[in-house]
């Protein structure tokens, strides 16, 4: 595998599934691993894991879990428009300060970052 890519979408981010058998959903980031191009969505890919009793308040037993996908398998859902888009990027000039880079959505425009 080639070096690590920058993933175009981050946690906190809502993503909507492009293939496999989650696609379709839609949910939020909860975890994002760059390294691996991976990312953990609310509610997406879920897998049963058998956890072991951990002493008070921690039963043990079967939990459901996300499991990592590839972040390429997600589009990041615009908050303004709503759709899924693609992302753009660009730069914006805070006062006195170095050029922010922002992303925006190239269906509507609007910025996502804030
Ligand atoms: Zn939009």
């Amino acid at each position: 595998m080639a070096a690590p890519k920058k993933l175009s979408v981050k946690t906190g981010d809502t993503v909507v599934v492009i293939s496999g058998k989650d696609k379709g959903k839609e949910g939020k980031i909860q975890k994002a691993f760059p390294a691996e191009g991976k990312i953990v969505v609310e509610g997406v890919a879920m897998v049963k894991k058998h956890q072991k009793p951990r002493g008070q308040g921690m039963p043990g037993g079967i939990i459901e879990k996300e499991a990592a996908i590839p972040a390429c398998k997600v589009m990041l859902v615009c908050p303004s428009c709503k759709k899924a888009t693609r992302i753009a990027h660009k730069f914006v000039e805070a006062d006195g300060q170095k050029p922010q880079k922002v992303r925006t959505c190239k269906k509507c425009g609007a910025t996502i970052d804030n």
